[in-house]
């Protein structure tokens, strides 16, 4: 049955995190906004990504962490209850239902389409509801994709046949494999890793480059590397998958230096693709299948009248649930000046650009020990043309950290730009460090003059002592 052509203000493609941040903003701003969605309201993130991975991690790091104390660590000792685990994971996920985020969406008065979302012209989208019907929406004044990505496979014969396990199965197994080969060296690859390891995996982890988390600081790769092995699990460097084939509960991995290896399950966690291959984009003059580019304002390039958007992983600027909220906000209040013909603040750091996403992305990788980091990498910096002075320290030198743990290790490390006076990058490696990357993202984003930081004087004893430290052997 086809339905007759609805017109909102704004039309939102994905209801991930990114298009209810972004839908959320554009209706609080007066525009009447729709968000069509083919799966679940909360996204990738909510069931497949963010909560079910970290739900997982959790207790494996609590335990981690227990294991390093004196006291406590005889209690920790034993495997962890992987029903239990499994079982807050689901709850987390809202056992893959929907309900509550569809009734934020209500309460926050932003209008849902269930069903898959084509773009259909300018300003038109056309959705192919569950009963076999027709939606046309129509947009005032902006049609916004937040469609987000889909794990990449790898080009391997019968590899369907083999169902491979991506992010979706790592994240959402009821049961724990006796053995897994994770095929990546990325954040889902070394997290992933982490978690089915301790709930009783074997796990094996085969990088085909040098390092893990190759686009970190290298000490973090190396130490997260340290802490899988030491954990159980088996990480190889420069090898390659080059065939894979099921037999029975048993699948069987060749690889390119000639070697074989067996296992109940095989993960690939070698990259994203953008979720834009069936969403009508040859109808406006762009190439189904790519990444979306966007200018600052997060206004998709190379389309007349400005009006379509995308925001969040599709656009490839930060693939992270934080930036692309962030986004969705920047994008909500471009919408919506520009609906009402408001003058934009697109100066660096004004209200309508998403400045933030080229100078100060943060991150957390959940391992043991935690990775968190913001900012630009050395390497970064230099390839950008800055000046810079690199300051690293031994987390393990600071009295919150001894006290954390036993035997901590971890590493900080600040990358100082030398002619603007502030901190462009800063990586924070060792138990306990997630929590500590929020003070670096308002000294990177603030530009806070490094002479300044010095008067922002750290509780003793906490971790983030390592802020004078660091601080201490820049001042030489
Ligand atoms: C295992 C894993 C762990 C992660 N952990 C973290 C983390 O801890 N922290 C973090 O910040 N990031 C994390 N990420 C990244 C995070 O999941 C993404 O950055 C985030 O989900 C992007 O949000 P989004 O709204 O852009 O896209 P998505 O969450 O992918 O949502 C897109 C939505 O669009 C819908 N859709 C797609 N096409 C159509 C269509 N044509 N019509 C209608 N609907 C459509 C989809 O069904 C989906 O609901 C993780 C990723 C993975 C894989």
């Amino acid at each position: 049955m086809n339905d007759a052509p609805r017109t909102y203000d704004v039309v939102v493609i994905g209801a991930g995190p990114v298009g209810e941040n972004l839908a959320d903003r554009t209706q609080a701003a007066g525009l009447s906004t729709v968000i069509v969605e083919s799966e679940l309201v909360g996204g990738e993130c909510s069931y497949w990504a963010c909560m079910p991975s970290k739900a997982l991690l959790r207790p494996v790091i609590a335990r981690a962490d227990a294991r390093r104390l004196p006291g406590l660590s005889e209690a920790a000792a034993g495997p962890l209850d992987s029903a239990a685990v499994l079982a807050r994971r689901d709850a987390f996920t809202s056992h893959w239902k929907d309900d509550g985020q569809v009734d934020w969406l209500t309460s926050v008065n932003v209008g849902l389409v269930r069903g898959h979302g084509r773009i259909d012209g300018p300003r038109q989208v056309t959705v192919s509801t569950p009963d076999g019907g027709t939606v046309r929406l129509t947009a005032r004044h902006a049609v916004a994709v937040c469609t987000g990505t889909t794990a990449a496979l790898p080009p391997l014969p019968g590899l369907a046949d083999v169902h491979p396990w991506t992010s979706r199965e790592a994240t959402s197994a009821k049961a724990v494999p006796e053995s897994l080969v994770v095929v990546g060296g990325g954040v889902v690859a070394v997290e992933m890793a982490t978690a089915w390891q301790a709930l009783g995996s074997r796990v094996t982890v085969l990088v085909r480059g040098g390092e893990l988390l190759p686009r970190m600081e290298p000490f973090a790769g190396e130490l997260v590397a340290d802490g899988l092995r030491e954990a159980g699990a088996e990480v190889r460097f420069g090898v390659s998958v080059t065939s894979v084939a099921r037999e029975g509960r048993t699948v069987r991995v060749g690889l390119d230096d000639g070697g074989e290896l067996t296992a109940d399950e095989i993960l690939f966690a070698i990259g994203r693709k953008p979720h834009t291959d069936d969403l009508g984009l040859d109808t406006v003059g762009l190439t189904p299948g790519g990444w979306l580019p966007v200018d600052d304002t997060l206004q998709v390039t190379d389309i007349a009248d400005g009006w379509l958007y995308a925001a969040g992983d599709v656009n490839h600027r930060a693939l992270l649930t934080h930036q692309g909220k962030y986004q969705g906000r920047i994008a909500g209040a471009v919408i919506a000046a520009r609906a009402k013909g408001e003058p934009l603040d697109d100066t660096p750091w004004g209200a309508h650009v998403a400045t933030a996403d080229t100078e100060a992305v943060p991150q957390v990788v959940f391992t043991d020990p935690e990775v968190s980091a913001v900012g630009r990498t050395a390497v970064e910096a230099e390839q950008a043309g800055r000046r810079i002075k690199v300051v690293d320290h031994d987390l393990a030198g600071v009295a919150g950290a001894s006290l954390y743990g036993d035997g901590y290790r971890g590493r900080a490390r600040m990358v100082v730009d030398l002619d603007r006076g502030h901190l462009v990058g800063v990586t924070f490696v060792g138990p306990g460090v997630g929590e500590l990357i929020h003070s670096a993202t308002v000294a990177v984003a603030g530009e806070v003059p490094i002479e300044r930081l010095w008067h922002a004087v750290p509780s003793y004893p906490t971790i983030s002592e390592i802020w004078l430290r660091l601080l201490e052997a820049y001042r030489g």
